[in-house]
């Protein structure tokens, strides 16, 4: 197993344009994540979180700056390159759970990867050993509105994680849920990380969830202004 860093970004650069109107986002952000951390990025509305999700998530590319994904240089791959690296490295988490409603929550899990070319029964096989991994084994057979919030994202995060990605990419997976559901979802966090050595880069504004994690990552205005054990920040 090699020692580099899983994420690597060097002076990245992003600016959105519209018309004549350049708004910049990041200014130059370095940033290092190794295999197993588990990162809360925060970051006032506006700061930049999401855009820098997206870049690390090869769902935009930087303007300038060197991104590196598990040693591959991923913002000059091109689009089909950088789609595999997407769907090998990567799972992803939103607010919203995207479950599919006509569809059980077993076949929601194996969707994915009856995409990537697995037949049903493996696919089916395999999204089964993950809705036990998030602690659902019993209700493969609901449908999507028969969960409640928390479930529904457990659900998600299986879904995301079916393929074995070593990654995994939240923005504000907790935003709708409530306190209860919230320390669920977070456990299945905990536990993944902990036991099966995933890699987590969590946006969330919640003082609370970040608490839970080993590193916080604070942006302010485009740069990080914070980056170290959650709780240390001096205000
Ligand atoms: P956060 O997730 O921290 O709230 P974002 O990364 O979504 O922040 O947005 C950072 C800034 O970039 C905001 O000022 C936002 O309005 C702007 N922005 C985000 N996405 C776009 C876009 N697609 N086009 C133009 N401006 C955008
Ligand atoms: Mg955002």
């Amino acid at each position: 197993m090699s020692a580099a860093p899983l994420i690597e970004l060097r002076g990245l650069t992003k600016s959105y344009r519209s018309g004549e109107i350049v708004t910049p986002v990041l200014h130059g952000i370095d940033l290092d994540v190794a295999r197993g951390d588990y990162v809360a990025l925060m970051g006032a509305s506006g700061s930049g979180k999401s855009t820098l999700m997206n870049l690390i998530g090869l769902l935009d590319r930087p303007d300038e700056g060197r991104l590196s994904l598990a040693g591959a240089d991923a913002a000059k791959a091109d689009v089909n390159e950088q789609a595999r690296i997407r769907n090998r490295e990567i799972g992803f988490v939103f607010q919203s759970f995207n479950l599919l409603k006509r569809m059980t929550v077993l076949d929601n899990v194996a969707l994915p990867l009856v995409y990537a070319g697995q037949s049903r029964s493996a696919a089916r096989e395999r999204a089964t050993e993950m809705l036990g991994k998030v602690g659902l084994g019993a209700l493969g057979k609901r449908l999507p509105n028969q969960l409640s919030g928390g479930q529904q994202q457990r659900v998600a995060i299986a879904r995301a994680l079916a393929n074995r990605a070593p990654l995994l990419l939240a923005d504000e997976p907790t935003g709708n849920l409530d306190s209860q559901t919230t320390s669920e979802v977070l456990d299945v966090f905990e536990q993944l990380n902990r036991d099966d050595g995933l890699t987590i880069v969590l946006v969330t504004h919640e003082p609370d969830v970040a608490m839970r994690a080993k590193r916080l990552v604070r942006l302010k205005d485009g740069r990080i202004a914070f980056d170290g054990k959650p709780g240390t920040e001096v205000h």
